[in-house]
């Protein structure tokens, strides 16, 4: 379903300002069967997020991510849900797909006003509650990670200042959902599947009446989500392969994404996330030659003639040596690594 052919219900429109209008038809509208798309704004690219709401058959409403925690995304939630469930009394059950702060930012604004359990991926439960509880400890980590790569003393000093990349808490977190499928406590028709990669503890919802995916960062229309090294898993290239063959095989009929347009025909969308993700591999191998490189080096190849802010610095040493360390553990490259440094080559 196009964004341009979808139903927009406005029962409550007596009575409305005519900003308050606007903002409902920006940014609610019924994009599958019992199931609302909210779309809040986000300070920069990719500009926007959405939240979904869905009504179950036991007529309760399970809201999946909320959006970044400004009070622009939260007014245009907060309009999205008064709209299409009556009032945040209605939500039953809030999920997270991930921590990222777009997704996660108002969980605790949705908690406070609706009063509903949160339900999120257990390691990144743990991963978000870690980081902020120990922010030195995270800064310390990015230090040593960047250090390790050997990339420039000006991006390690940078990555070290800073603020934990959390949202805020005290956040309860009332059920861990398992590396698995998994049930959403007082929610029918749904269950949570694991699909790793982007986070280590990233979930998507499911309905099995349709197949339909409401997939966070998981799977997205016109980019491949971002992969990085992290704590918490050996191989995150490995688990989103792997995820991305569970998807296959559940021959979804439409993944709402948590950027962008939905998904119409996601068996194409997904075998050309694997084919992408296994290309990105094969254009590192052939950087690579005889002579040990460092992470850094191997990035400056990747980004030759590319200025990036620091972010995507950051962003691009996490992702390629994800990429690089699975290709070490799949015997592609080779590598060598010491508390100091991890190098790669390839004969
Ligand atoms: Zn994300
Ligand atoms: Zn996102």
């Amino acid at each position: 379903m196009s964004p341009a052919s979808t139903f927009i219900w406005i029962p409550a429109a007596a009575g409305m300002t005519t900003y308050q209008l606007f903002l409902i038809v920006m940014t609610v509208s019924l994009i599958a069967p019992d199931v609302w798309r909210i779309t809040t704004p986000l300070g920069s690219r990719p500009n926007s997020v959405h939240a979904y709401l869905a009504h179950d058959s036991s007529g309760r409403w399970m809201l999946v991510d909320g959006g970044a925690d400004t009070d622009a995304a939260w007014e245009a939630l907060d309009a999205g849900v008064r709209e299409a469930a009556g009032g945040w009394q209605a939500i039953s059950a809030q999920v997270i797909t991930h921590m990222h702060l777009d997704h996660a930012g108002l969980a605790y604004r949705v908690a406070d006003a609706s009063g509903a359990h949160l339900a999120m991926g257990r390691l990144d439960a743990i991963r978000m509650v870690h980081a902020h509880e120990n922010a030195a400890e995270e800064a310390e980590y990015r230090r040593s990670l960047l250090h390790r790569c050997a990339a420039p003393t000006e991006l390690i000093e940078w990555a070290g200042r800073l603020p934990p990349a959390s949202p805020v808490l005290p956040l309860s977190i009332d059920c861990l959902l398992a590396d698995r499928t998994d049930y959403v406590p007082g929610i029918d028709d749904w269950v949570t599947i694991s699909t790793p990669g982007h986070t280590a503890g990233h979930i998507s919802a499911y309905r099995h009446s349709d197949r339909l995916l409401i997939a966070g960062d998981a799977v997205l229309p016109t980019i491949t989500p971002t992969i990085g090294v992290n704590r918490q898993r050996e191989d995150p290239i490995a688990d989103y392969l792997q995820a991305l063959g569970v998807l296959e095989v559940l021959r979804l009929t439409t993944v709402l994404p948590g950027h962008g347009d939905p998904i119409t025909a996601p068996a194409a969308r997904v075998a050309e996330l694997i084919r992408e993700t296994r290309a990105e591999g094969e254009r590192l191998i052939a950087l690579l030659g005889p002579e040990p490189l460092s992470t850094w080096r191997i990035v400056q190849a990747r980004y030759r003639g590319r200025e990036l802010p620091r972010p995507q610095q950051m962003q691009a040493v996490r992702e390629t040596l994800a990429h690089l360390q699975h290709l070490a553990a799949a015997g592609a490259v080779r590598s060598t690594t010491t508390p100091d440094a991890v190098r790669f080559w390839h004969v």
